[in-house]
């Protein structure tokens, strides 16, 4: 048997098979437009993709594809075969150079917010060389970004490459500054924890609000939910196992790091855990990783739910972004260091982060806003929608001693300089214990943990990026006309700690007190995703991106318009399916059920024997059929005049505020019903099928 490291990346054109099969000058061009960005010569091209199509056929490939992440935030793929035609009964199998560096996508459909004008509905896929190729279902499949003619990008990566390159910059001066010369790149590296739910296919297919959804629309609690925490780390059953098992060979063919999985909190929740890499990478990993996990699940007969929230009261599912800097010498920027001078560069990145955050809290919170995760951002067990940053106590104190010009652990003044006097070591395994926080520092790395667990990570880290490197210039600016380096990074990293504090919260971010302490410290709170989305024009945000290269302002309008017209349509067929659902489904069941129970009342009142029970329950049940049935008409309208409103913003928040209100009113009428009604009335699997069904 092979083992798992014979076994592992054998799917993937990585840097081992690339120095195997390329001839030694163009192996070390490629390496220098991969390290780098330099252009490549297309006759280059040319050889990189002949040996990749020849190791292509070897695996058992037919067909190539530019694999690309439009805006909808899930991958792209359009399969050509190698074949060309010879003779007329012969053939034999091409790539060129041309094809594998640019692709002509006639995918108009993808969400462009008017980028694309009609005439020309046509984008173009680039190769990406910094990411690998690789084999899935047969097909050679080559990571690539999305533009239109006019070069503005149509996806997820173009922004996020862009913002990997500043941030290389900005982050190299800063070092040079340290003396660091030998640093030639500097890469931001991210480990993204993945929760899914898992349940029975047949049980799934008979819920047309999972079908059509992700997410369970009506349901009441079932007698046991996850109170206990007996879910979490527990036994993982052999279903699951076995799920896992598959699962982990799969992605360890493409190249994917799976390192950790184990049950989740929730009845039938789970988690992934990869090993960190390069972000760019990280993010297609992340991407492979879903889809497989979709696929996956159906071998084993299950269905995985991605949704942020797929049963309500229990636990949603998020997508932890751990995050740091790391360069090309080996270098963790935010790993403290052992002497004074390693300390205060690793004070000067942290507070970059640290303003970074507090500048850009609402840039954040953009970055992981989607309808599905508004289910979960302020709900009891997710970070609220504010952001704070959680330090832990020790470097908390530090820095306190810092801003203050106090020695740490007394009041009397004495100065510290950073830079210049030793730092107390603090032990960094303790950091992480609040759970409740949604960026905290964890030692060596950041934890962003608002993101939902079916978003691709590229729109946070690109965030993120984005951010930090905009502080870091500014930092540039102020210290590389100090005259006196110590003292001028000395005062920069008290002066940030003292403007930036109110950022710091180490207490619990579920308490209700927190919410008001965030709203006198000024945070913002921005609960749903319309009124998130508004601030992404703010001219701060706009500057933001347009100032660091991330996005043109002509990109950024288009993403705000694609972003806002997602929620919206998001909401429109959760109302459908739920008018649905109502009207074939629910109210003929408990129409049903009250007329069976309204005949045994009168069977049994013309016996003279009680029939308290039937009496009752069809009484309350006719009440609720009246009113589940009026919701649902109003709710017909209401979503039918919600879609005449024209700007893009006025509708989401239409949505929002007068749709989604309505399918809650719905929801709690129906599972109400749902209570009262007999077991085989009722028309679907209940949750406790759903959420306990495997064993
Ligand atoms: P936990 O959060 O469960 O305590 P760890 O802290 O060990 O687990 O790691 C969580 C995730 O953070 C993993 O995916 C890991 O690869 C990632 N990680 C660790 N170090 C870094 C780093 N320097 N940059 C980015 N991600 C990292
Ligand atoms: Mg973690």
């Amino acid at each position: 048997m092979r083992t798992v490291t014979d076994f592992f990346g054998t799917m993937v054109f990585n840097d081992q098979v690339m120095k195997e099969r390329l001839p030694k000058e163009v192996y070390d061009s490629l390496q220098n437009t991969i390290q780098n960005g330099k252009h490549l010569d297309l006759s280059l091209a040319n050889v990189v993709a002949s040996a990749m199509k020849d190791w292509a056929i070897e695996k058992g490939a037919t067909h190539y594809t530019h694999w690309f992440q439009p805006m909808t935030g899930i991958t792209a793929e359009k399969h050509d075969s190698f074949i060309s035609p010879k003779s007329n009964s012969t053939v034999i199998m091409e790539f060129s150079g041309k094809e594998l560096v640019k692709g002509e996508s006639d995918a108009s459909s993808f969400p462009s917010g008017g980028l694309r004008a009609t005439f020309e509905a046509r984008g173009y896929t680039a190769w990406d060389p910094t990411s690998y190729a690789f084999i899935k279902d047969g097909a050679l499949c080559i990571p690539t970004a999305f533009c239109s003619y006019g070069g503005e990008a149509l996806d997820k990566k173009t922004p996020l490459l862009r913002s990997m390159e500043s941030l290389n910059k900005s982050a190299l001066k800063i070092l040079h500054l340290f003396g660091h010369d030998e640093v030639t790149s500097v890469k931001p590296t991210v480990g993204p924890e993945q929760e899914y739910f898992l349940v029975d296919k047949d049980t799934y297919n008979k819920r047309p609000d999972l079908v059509y959804t992700g997410r369970t629309l009506f349901g009441s609690m079932p007698p046991k939910g996850q109170e206990l925490d007996d879910h979490y780390f527990g036994t993982i059953k052999p279903q699951i196992k076995s799920f896992m098992k598959d699962l982990d060979y799969e992605l360890w063919a493409l190249g994917v790091f799976a390192k950790t999985e184990h049950n989740e909190a929730a009845p039938s929740q789970h988690e992934l855990a990869p090993v960190f890499t390069t972000t760019n990478l990280a993010t297609d990993h992340n991407q492979l990783t879903m889809e497989l996990m979709q696929k996956v699940a159906k071998k084993h007969g299950l269905v995985c739910l991605l949704h942020e929230k797929p049963f309500d009261g229990v636990n949603g599912s998020g997508k932890h972004n751990n995050w740091s800097l790391s360069t090309n010498t080996g270098m963790n920027l935010f790993e403290p260091g052992e002497t004074p001078s390693e300390n205060a560069q690793f004070l000067l990145f942290l507070s970059a982060v640290i303003r970074a955050v507090d500048e850009y809290q609402d840039v954040l919170r953009i970055s992981v806003a989607s309808a599905g995760n508004d289910h979960r951002l302020g709900a009891n067990e997710a970070p609220p929608a504010i952001i704070s940053i959680f330090l832990g106590e020790e470097l908390s104190e530090i820095l306190s001693a810092i801003e203050k010009d106090e020695k740490i652990g007394s009041k009397q003044k004495e100065q510290m300089r950073v830079g210049v006097h030793i730092l107390p070591k603090f032990p960094k395994d303790t950091s992480d214990r609040n759970r409740t926080s949604p960026f905290a520092f964890t030692g060596n790395k950041f934890e962003f943990r608002m993101l939902g667990s079916s978003a691709s990570i590229a729109d946070t880290n690109t965030a993120l990026n984005t951010a930090v490197t905009q502080v870091l210039n500014e930092f540039y600016d102020i210290l590389s006309d100090a005259k006196d380096f110590n003292l001028a990074l000395h005062n920069l990293i008290r002066d940030t700690i003292k403007n930036h504090k109110r950022i710091f919260f180490n207490g619990n971010g579920y308490d209700d007190a927190w919410v008001k302490e965030a709203e006198s410290r000024g945070l913002s709170n921005l609960k749903s995703t319309p009124e998130a989305l508004k601030h992404l024009l703010d001219e701060k945000n706009i500057k933001l991106y347009t100032e660091n290269k991330v996005f043109s302002e002509k990109e950024l309008r288009s993403r705000y318009e694609i972003l806002l017209e997602n929620y919206s349509k998001i909401i429109n067929i959760e109302a459908l399916t739920m008018i649905d659902m109502a009207k074939k489904l629910i109210i003929p069941a408990i129409s049903k059920y009250t007329r069976e129970l309204a005949e045994t009342c009168k069977l049994k009142r013309e016996m003279r024997i009680s029939s308290s029970y039937e009496q009752e329950v069809s009484f309350k049940l006719s009440l609720l059929l009246s009113e589940a049935y009026s919701t649902t008409l109003d709710l017909e309208k209401k979503r039918n005049e919600v879609n005449q409103i024209k700007g893009a913003y006025e509708k989401a928040s239409a949505c929002e505020s007068i749709v989604l209100a309505t399918m809650n009113k719905l929801r709690k009428t129906c599972d109400e019903a749902e209570k009262l009604t007999a077991r085989e009335y009722w028309p679907m699997p209940d949750y406790g099928e759903l959420l306990f069904g495997i064993r």
